[in-house]
């Protein structure tokens, strides 16, 4: 079976990996991401790939927004990355073929093929982290429109007790703007992930998620909603979504399943997938 490369590009780090069997990344590597300049990360990305078995194609799952015809980063608030030509840095560095992906569209891609998409056609997978990405699956088939959606920047009804200002840099007090991982930051002071549990900022945030999850049900009608991302993982939040999209859809249309996704590295399968299915054309 031939061996595939997966590179998994973030904010903070990078991690590359190999695998067979897109179910299976492997000897995963962090590295740092730079924040002044994308050569000093590359260098360490292409060396990964050049220290091991050569590989027969390499998928990238990437932070975005991406211009991804063109294989780049597109306009990030991440100044060193702006326009940064990342699909094109591994492809020439390597002399391999490559193919990109948003970071949030590959972790739908790997829990299709192998975690809570498994076997369904239609389901839509959510990050709630340092912003907010949503990746859709119809027909089993990715949505990209003329580039990818940006389903994270959606507007939303703002929570009677939240005075907190938005902090998306585009839209102030859109979805991403109240909800990610850095509004909840702003917001209470302490991280996402050390809110406890019964803290209300959990109500609010199942209040700004639940009216993402109603959009997603009412424009696409996937069976699933995959609740992924560091801050997704609090104990609790899928079902108060779940209930919350339930109040608000109130009887029309049909609710969908929201639960958490099952795999450890979901961009690291999907990208290792998305090689394999370059590879195979
Ligand atoms: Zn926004």
């Amino acid at each position: 079976m031939p061996l595939f490369g997966a590179i998994e590009a973030g904010g903070t780090k990078f991690l590359c990996a190999l695998g067979e069997n897109p179910a299976e990344p492997r000897d995963i590597l962090r590295i740092a991401t730079s924040k002044t300049n994308p050569l000093d990360t590359m260098r360490e990305v292409i060396r990964y790939f050049e220290d091991r078995e050569t590989v027969a194609a390499i998928g990238i799952a990437s932070f975005g927004p991406l211009r991804l015809r063109e294989g780049r980063i597109g306009a990030t608030p991440k100044d060193a990355w702006k326009e940064y030509p990342i699909q094109q840095a591994v492809e020439w560095g390597l002399g391999l073929p490559t193919v990109l992906e948003t970071d949030v569209n590959a972790a739908a891609v790997g829990e299709a093929v192998a975690g809570a998409g498994l076997g369904i056609d239609d389901f839509a997978y959510v990050t709630v982290g340092t912003g907010i990405g949503v990746g859709i699956v119809t027909n089993g088939r990715l949505v990209h429109g003329t580039g990818h959606p940006e389903m994270g920047h959606i507007p939303v009804e703002r929570h009677p007790k939240d005075e907190f200002a938005g902090c998306c840099p585009y839209h102030g007090a859109c979805l991403e703007g109240l909800a990610s991982g850095e509004a909840m930051n702003a917001r209470w002071s302490v991280r996402a992930e050390d809110l406890p549990q019964f803290h209300e900022g959990w109500t609010i945030e199942a209040f700004y998620l639940s009216q993402l999850c109603r959009s997603l049900a009412y424009g696409t009608a996937p069976k699933k909603v995959l609740l992924g991302g560091s801050v997704a993982t609090s104990p609790g939040l899928p079902a108060a979504v779940a209930d919350e999209t339930t109040r608000r859809m109130n009887g029309y249309g049909v609710v969908p399943e929201i639960e958490a996704p099952k795999l450890a590295y979901p961009a690291l399968t999907g990208a290792l997938e998305l090689a394999r299915r370059r590879h195979g054309k």
